[in-house]
């Protein structure tokens, strides 16, 4: 299949640079144009993607602010540079600002951990002691890596399983750094990469799926693929649920021969055997899953894998989960997927990847939620009806080899929900206009865009 329309590298750069600083400045230019005149308290607690953004907007559009950050974090992480980390794209300090750079002006940073929130009292208690009281409450503490729910695997060891195991997550900085000079071992001696995921929902779940395809087109460049076996084990019935995106996936791994077994869930890693093994299961007529008896265990050479995720513990412990449905065992926030405000609790805005909503957890899904969140908080603190609504859209950058990427752009209804100037094109294939994007402007459009509230 042809693209749509043939785009050439300098016209793409300068109409996306053109886009871009047209979003910047117009929505920019939005933000200051009105300001609303409301008292209240207001507490956000985490300032990644979703908090510290959601600061500098309200900072600009309330004009009494009185707003109070909770977040012991000294570091801003742009956390999608991780696989450019894990793949040598990127230089580790590329990808994160101190934490005191991005905060807003004006606002009062608690730089400790939430332990407790009781939306009853409308207080939240901190791990310094404190009790800080709120009237409103933006609920952004990102999820929570549940290492340990692998066997053979704790927060603690993570250094060990690397050093001693060859096991790596990019789920982290540090894991996102040790895995690159695995890789580059891996394709300059060969042997056999296995690449995993988790059964539980978890932030970009096109991010262990890239350095897979990433690791395969590093051994083609330096000619070395026969000497590689590859192998994706997916915790999910299916390699990807987008419709439109899926076949050109699964077409890539095939010419690519990269071994797919899907229905295998990570259970245990073997360090010292360099051993890791499955939890296969099979999926019933009425969806309901069971697990086959035995377990399946393959040794590698290299393995990347990653950690089961969950609403973080003190989110559980306030009631605010879902309390059914399939979203509550992992204790996602209960709130309308429209609106992003809490079911239960009015006064409670939550977005970004601890929100129970049937999206994919990505920055760019963050993006679109924000001014939904923004206008529909401001809307309940002057006592009027939230009318903003989010569509669920997501996008999720595939990176399929080092010059392209399978854009993944779609809503609630996992419909494309294409962008322009990427509606020219036909997205259901990998893009080298989306690789230009992808290296070049995501990250300045969160740490110059996104994050002094500007988009
Ligand atoms: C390897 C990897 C690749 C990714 N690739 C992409 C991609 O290509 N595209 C994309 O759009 N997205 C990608 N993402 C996902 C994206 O980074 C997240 O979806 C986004 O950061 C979510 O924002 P958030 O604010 O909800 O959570 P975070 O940005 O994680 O922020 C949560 C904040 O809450 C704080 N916090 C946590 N617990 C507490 C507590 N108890 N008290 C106070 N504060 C607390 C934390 O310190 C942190 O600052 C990727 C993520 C990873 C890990």
């Amino acid at each position: 299949m042809s693209n749509k329309f043939s785009i050439s590298r300098r016209t793409f750069l300068i109409t996306s640079a053109g886009v871009l600083g047209a979003a910047v400045v117009g929505t920019g230019a939005m933000n200051y144009l009105s300001t609303v005149d409301v008292r209240a308290r207001i507490v956000i607690i985490g300032a990644g993607a979703a908090g510290v953004c959601m600061a500098a907007r309200l900072m600009r559009k309330i004009e009494h602010p009185d707003i109070t950050v909770i977040d012991p974090a000294e570091r801003q992480y742009y956390q999608p540079g991780f696989t450019f980390i894990a793949s040598g794209i990127f230089q580790p300090d590329e990808v994160w600002k101190p934490q005191q750079a991005c905060m807003p002006k004006g606002v009062k940073w608690v730089k400790e951990a939430v332990v407790a929130l009781d939306p009853e009292r409308q207080k939240v208690s901190t791990s310094g002691g404190k009790t800080i009281e709120y009237d409103f409450l933006v609920l952004t503490p990102g999820l929570q890596l549940n290492w340990d729910k692998i066997e053979g695997v704790t927060s603690g060891s993570l250094e060990e399983v690397a050093r001693v195991g060859n096991a790596h997550s990019i789920y982290h900085f540090e894991g996102a750094q040790r895995i690159w000079p695995a890789i580059q071992t891996l394709v300059e001696k060969g042997g056999r990469g296995i690449y995993t995921d988790t059964y539980t929902k978890h932030k970009c779940g096109g991010a262990p799926k890239k350095i897979c395809m990433l690791t395969e087109h590093l051994a083609r460049k330096k000619g070395t693929r026969d000497n590689l076996q590859l192998d994706y084990f997916c915790s999910e019935k299916a390699l990807y649920d987008v419709p439109h995106y899926t076949p050109r996936l699964l077409q890539i791994y095939e010419e690519r021969g990269i071994n797919l077994t899907v229905r295998h869930k990570v259970k245990s890693i073997d360090i010292g055997k360099r051993e890791v093994c499955f939890q296969p299961y099979v999926v019933g007529e009425d969806g309901s899953s069971t697990d086959l008896p035995d377990l399946v265990c393959e040794r590698y050479d290299l393995l990347s894998f990653v950690p089961p995720q969950s609403a973080p513990d003190f989110v559980r412990q306030s009631g605010l989960s879902w309390q059914e449905g399939k979203l509550a065992k992992d204790a996602w926030v209960e709130v309308d997927k429209e609106t992003l405000i809490h079911r239960r609790y009015p006064n409670i805005v939550s977005f970004g990847d601890v929100a129970g909503i049937p999206t994919s957890k990505t920055s760019s899904a963050v993006r679109k939620q924000l001014p939904v969140a923004q206008d529909n908080l401001l809307a309940i603190m002057q006592g009027k009806e939230p009318t903003a609504k989010y569509n669920g859209y997501a996008c999720c950058p595939i990176v399929t080899d080092y010059d392209h990427v399978l854009l993944a752009e779609f809503d609630y209804n996992k419909q494309p929900d294409i962008s322009f100037p990427f509606s020219l094109l036909d997205m259901s294939r990998e893009q080298w206009t989306a690789m230009m994007l992808k290296r070049h402007f995501l990250k300045p459009m969160f740490f110059y865009g996104m994050i002094p509230g500007l988009m």
